[in-house]
């Protein structure tokens, strides 16, 4: 077991390096990178996903490329214009609600990069759960506007119930993000009516196979997201975006940019717009080079055995 510590480009969830353990099996690598503040109990699908990518495989794609949006976080616009314009991708997923930034901003933003992207592209904003219903409905109703129609507005409020209540006073369709987070949330969201797409994640969800399974109750179209993983874990998200029997929107795996190094010489970066999906992941040939100190290495092989006591752990009786 290699443990890698990764410089991020930009901050993110109040973090600027990402830590993980990589793992491998017959099948291949698999990695698994829990956020540090969650629990043992919550990490356990985290490594039934690493497992899943290390010691059986994944199911065989249906495709062999993705789409992928590019991000496209709260800057100002002539910078959203180059960010989407290097980007080649055809989907655009926008920052708005940023703390304390007025809404003014955000339409400015997302006129900028329809303008960028040409009729043909696709905008989506993400609001991270900021607004309550009323600001919500009247932001999405302006954004939708000034982006010449918006693809869908993600996670518009943090409760299931409040994104319900938005997504019957808009014409935009809701995406749940962050109201998705175990394999319990989608059924959730789909019976409170909050959502016309999903954003599936692996790792939290426990593997592809479980993902897929998941992906099929719900009966919704899903969005393939990353936990920002290096491109081990990324390489499950495009297993599942591979094996989807419809995939119906660009998914949010083109996150290796956020990651200043990775643990492979061969990054899952988008070329075009595009990743290719992989029948493994890629070798870790530079997890020596980006090896976390000794003290952070200890602290994840420790988490790591609690973790499997538990998921090994045989059923209760009850
Ligand atoms: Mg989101």
């Amino acid at each position: 077991m290699d443990v890698y510590s990764l410089p991020m480009t930009t901050r993110f969830r109040g973090i600027t390096e990402r830590e993980g353990l990589l793992l491998s099996g017959p099948a291949g690598w698999g990695e698994f990178c829990p956020f540090t503040e969650y629990d043992d109990r919550e990490a356990v699908a985290w490594l039934a996903a690493a497992r899943e990518a290390a010691h059986d495989g994944w199911p065989a794609p249906v495709r062999d490329r993705v789409p992928v949006n590019c991000t496209v976080p709260a800057v100002r616009p002539e910078h959203a214009q180059r960010i989407v314009r290097e980007s080649g991708c055809g989907t655009a997923k926008v920052k708005v609600a940023d703390p304390g930034a007025p809404l003014s901003e955000d339409l400015e933003r997302v006129a900028a990069v329809r303008d960028a992207l040409g009729p043909a592209g696709l905008v989506r904003v993400d609001a991270n759960a900021a607004w309550d219903v009323d600001t919500a409905v009247a932001a999405v109703r302006a954004l939708d506007r000034a982006a010449g129609g918006l693809e869908y507005v993600e996670q518009p409020c943090w409760a299931v119930e409040d994104l319900a209540a938005v997504r019957r006073a808009v014409d935009v369709p809701v995406a749940a993000d962050e109201s998705i987070r175990r394999a319990e949330d989608p059924m959730r969201v789909v019976r409170a009516g909050a959502a016309d797409v999903v954003v599936l994640k692996v790792s939290p969800l426990g593997g592809v196979r479980r993902a897929l399974r998941i992906a099929a109750e719900t009966g919704l179209p899903v969005v393939v997201s990353s936990a920002v993983e290096s491109s081990v874990g990324l390489a499950a998200g495009l297993a599942l975006a591979g094996a989807l029997p419809a995939l119906h929107h660009a998914c949010g795996l083109g996150t290796a940019s956020l990651l200043a190094d990775d643990v492979t010489d061969a990054p899952l970066r988008p070329v075009g717009g595009y990743l290719p999906v992989p029948r493994s992941a890629p070798d870790p040939v530079r997890r020596g080079a980006v090896a976390a100190p000794p003290g952070r290495a200890a602290w994840w092989r420790e988490r790591h055995d609690r973790v499997a006591a538990l998921l090994d752990a045989p059923a209760r009786p009850r």
